[in-house]
């Protein structure tokens, strides 16, 4: 029997991690009460701080959760039955922001938007001046891939003294953002997107505008109070247990992408990956799917009697190559391929021989 070739992975999280990140994940998992790992965490606070652009007495916390465990973090810890918040929906987790506002009795209103479309002026336009309070957006909406516009967000919340709100668990290093130029009150991220490390742990950066609501507001959860992440954090630790290799790992990465220049010059190489990509995919008969789409991204529609799922399985199963299948009403129609993680253009290459291949055998 032939072997498969390596595995390829182009999904939107978990990503592929580079060789230094894998090794750190095979080795044992020390003990962490320690004057080293307080030292590791200390680092990684500022790290993050720094390539978030963060304004000046912010701070990071890093849960052991996945990304919606930073969500539902946030909207607990900064949002209360006061509040009255904006929700803007445009897909899976734009109505994960809602849902969690309806489970935790947070007032809201959902702006929303067709399934791959970006958000507009005049989505806005009915909100201006309307007693709304905080705004919760995903800068990358992940299932759809369009990545909304930042400034056009910023402009509004700072006009209406909103409470912003951004999980860029996809957008932090693909895309450009700074805490301290939004005005944002939160970012948060997650550690299987573009920081290519295995999932487990998620991250907010709070500003002192989110840490006067933290302090003010009682989250009503034990694991999830960042309150207490808070006061550990300050002698770099963290209440419980926390997911030790990943923190490790996470160390590892930020370090390196800080010494080759910051983020910048890694939302450069993402967003030449996905050029890349779009380029050599062009002559194939997939069409780019809805507007605005992120860097870390890219969503794509199979022509007509082509199912998207099965072009998922065939690649996964014939060639180990994994891209990223949507759900519901779009099983059948659009597939994602990510650009986040460790990929090269020859990854890229392969990929596309890969549908090339398809294509020749009709399968495409
Ligand atoms: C991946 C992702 C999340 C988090 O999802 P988890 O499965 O909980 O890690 C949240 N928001 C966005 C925009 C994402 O892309």
């Amino acid at each position: 029997m032939n072997a498969m070739p390596d595995m390829l992975n182009f999904a939107v999280g978990p990503v592929m991690s580079d060789d230094d990140i894998l090794a750190i994940g095979a080795e044992q998992v020390p003990y962490f009460r320690t004057a080293e790992f307080s030292e590791v965490m200390k680092e990684n606070e500022k790290m993050l701080l720094e390539l978030a652009d963060a304004p000046a007495d912010s701070r990071a916390v890093f849960l052991t959760t996945s990304g919606t465990g930073a969500m539902e973090a946030a909207v607990i810890n900064t949002l209360d039955t006061t509040d009255k918040v904006l929700v803007v929906n445009g897909g899976s987790f734009g109505q994960r922001f809602c849902d969690l506002c309806s489970l935790h009795s947070i007032e809201h209103t959902a702006i929303e938007l067709k399934f791959g479309t970006p958000l507009r002026h005049e989505d806005l336009e009915p909100y201006e001046n309307a007693g709304y309070t905080a705004f919760l957006v995903n800068m990358n909406e992940t299932s759809s891939g369009v990545l909304y516009d930042i400034e056009l967000i910023s402009q509004f919340c700072k006009r209406n003294n909103l409470f912003l709100i951004v999980d860029a668990v996809s957008a932090f290093l693909t895309d450009p953002f700074s805490l301290s130029a939004s005005g944002a009150g939160i970012m948060l991220t997650g550690s299987q997107k573009a920081l290519g490390c295995p999932p487990g742990i998620s991250m907010l950066v709070l500003t002192p505008d989110a840490l006067e609501r933290v302090k003010r507001i009682e989250s009503g959860s034990m694991y999830l109070d960042i309150k207490s992440a808070l006061t550990n954090g300050e002698r770099g630790q963290t209440p419980f247990t926390p997911a030790v290799s990943i923190l490790l790992q996470i160390h590892r990465r930020l370090k390196k992408i800080i010494e080759a220049g910051g983020q910048k010059s890694e939302t450069d190489r993402v967003r030449s990956i996905a050029e890349d990509l779009r380029t050599r995919i062009a002559h194939l008969p997939l069409t780019l799917f809805g507007s605005s789409p992120s860097h870390g991204v890219t969503a794509f529609q199979t022509p007509f009697g082509v199912s998207a799922h099965k072009i998922f399985e065939i690649l996964k199963d014939e060639y180990n190559i994994w891209i990223c299948p949507n759900g519901g009403q779009y099983k059948d129609t659009v597939f994602r391929i990510g650009h986040m993680g460790a990929l090269t253009t020859d990854d890229n290459k392969r990929l596309v021989e890969a549908l090339d291949d398809l294509h020749q055998r009709g399968l495409l």
